[in-house]
């Protein structure tokens, strides 16, 4: 599974939209509700269930069930950022040349048994992945500049 990942307020919007969208549903709002530590092993999804809030003069059963397709649908689509990525995403440019939950994807060294045989310096476009120890999201980031003026972090999205 590839989902796109997404801060929880785009998701909020995204999901109060598409509610929003279909007939009947108007001024209803759906957000999702918990961010979970593991992904579901079924979908590879990180976030569940979600708060309805039935608009005035709306059907609760009626916008209920459209509510819970439009999750089941979101849910094969994205994931949320983890906190520590969240903040990231709200201010990309940080001075440290590492953010401190995020590892680079391939090893800068390999182990063989009796220590490290082999080095390789880290280029710009290698990307780090979230490997934070507490509900970690597992989210791809690029490290872009030179570092003089610090460095801007990009959510480096799965194809
Ligand atoms: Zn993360």
């Amino acid at each position: 599974m590839s989902q796109r990942y997404i801060t929880v307020a785009d998701l909020n919007d995204w999901l109060t939209r598409e509610l929003q969208m279909q007939p009947e549903c108007e001024g209803s709002k759906l957000t999702m509700k918990y961010r979970l530590r593991e992904p579901d092993p079924a979908n590879g999804c990180n976030w569940s269930e979600a708060t309805v809030r039935i608009g005035f003069g709306c059907d609760a059963g009626h916008v209920g069930a459209v509510a819970a397709r439009i999750v089941d649908r979101a849910r094969l689509q994205f994931n949320v950022l983890c906190e520590k990525c969240q903040e990231l995403a709200d201010a990309p440019v940080q001075t440290p040349a590492l953010a401190e939950h995020l590892r680079p994807q391939t090893p800068v060294g390999s182990g063989t048994g009796y220590g490290l045989r082999e080095f390789r310096t880290l280029e710009p476009y290698d990307p780090f992945r979230c490997i934070g120890e507490h509900g970690s999201c597992n989210a791809r980031w690029l490290r872009v500049g030179s570092g003089a003026s610090g460095f801007e972090w990009h959510l480096h999205q799965q194809d």
